[in-house]
């Protein structure tokens, strides 16, 4: 549905967690998704050289294409690799190409080698509500151009032994972009993903989790679906592709529940979304 309150200014959200198949890609994407469905202007940057969130949005992305890698290493404008995504109506998409891979080390030696995503991003002139970033598994030069091209983390952390393990470093990451190339950097988010609600173990990492972070954990969290493992094979959202499913409705859940805290609008939890 429409009439979820915008943001005053462009919201750029870093979707990171250094560990991989912990649901970044699967988050990013369907997250996207979810604000556009709810009327928002949206712009997701694949910055994960396997570029699994624009296979995820049907984004054709082979080596030919303008890709993020040419806004980086190349100073493209960000208009020249944007494409739109087929089936949903205000959402986008910067692809990824297999030569980003390189990027990592051919930005070493560029100029402003922390921050070229920050300026493609401020040279950007299509409104938008929302940028999502999509980081590669690691803490490299890729993911430190993400966190000072947003002011918001996004950490997806997966209901599993040793959720928390690793996201200590993460955490000294974001605490020396802060305080060295962007201040206004905070974790804003944490969600919750591939919930098993049967299992005693996910009950108490979710506990354990919200013990650590309070306030920032999103009372709606992401159920194990099938459907939402299913959909990229499909060049699609799992809101395109089962609009109906538990998976679609905790991701349109968890847009609303961020759209609303951006704003300051005080969240009511949607009961069947929320842990038991
Ligand atoms: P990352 O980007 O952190 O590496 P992915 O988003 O690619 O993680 O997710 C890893 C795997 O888990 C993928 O195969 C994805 O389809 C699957 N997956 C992610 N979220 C869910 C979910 N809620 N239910 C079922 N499978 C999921
Ligand atoms: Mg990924």
């Amino acid at each position: 549905g429409e009439g979820l309150p915008r943001p005053e200014q462009t919201r750029v959200m870093v979707v990171a967690n250094q560990k991989g198949g912990v649901g970044k890609t699967t988050t990013t994407v369907n997250l996207a998704a979810s604000l556009a469905l709810h009327g928002a202007r949206v712009l997701v940057i694949d910055l994960d050289p396997q570029g699994n969130a624009s296979t995820a949005l049907g984004i054709d992305h082979h080596a030919e294409v303008p890709s993020i890698y040419d806004v980086l290493v190349e100073s493209k404008p960000l208009s020249d690799v944007v494409q739109p995504v087929p089936d949903v109506e205000g959402l986008f998409c910067a692809p990824a190409t297999i030569d980003l891979a390189g990027a990592e080390i051919e930005l070493v030696s560029l100029v402003a080698r922390e921050s070229r995503l920050q300026r493609a991003i401020q040279a950007y002139e299509q409104p938008l509500d929302y940028i999502l970033i999509d980081c590669p598994p690691s803490l490299g030069l890729l993911t430190v151009n993400a966190l000072v091209a947003g002011a918001e983390v996004l950490i997806p952390i997966q209901c599993e032994y040793y959720a928390l393990e690793g996201l200590g470093q993460l955490l000294r990451n974001v605490d020396l972009v802060r305080g060295h190339l962007n201040p206004a950097l905070h974790v804003s988010t944490i969600l919750l993903t591939m919930y098993d609600g049967r299992t005693r173990l996910a009950s108490q990492v979710a506990e354990e989790v919200r013990s650590h972070f309070g306030d920032e954990v999103l009372r709606t969290s992401i159920p194990r679906s099938v459907r939402i493992s299913e959909a990229p094979s499909y060049g699609q959202t799992v809101l395109t592709y089962d609009p109906g499913s538990s998976g679609s409705l905790s991701y349109l859940e968890a847009a609303r529940e961020i759209a609303l805290r951006g704003v300051g609008i005080h969240y009511e939890a949607h009961p069947a979304h929320v842990l038991s």
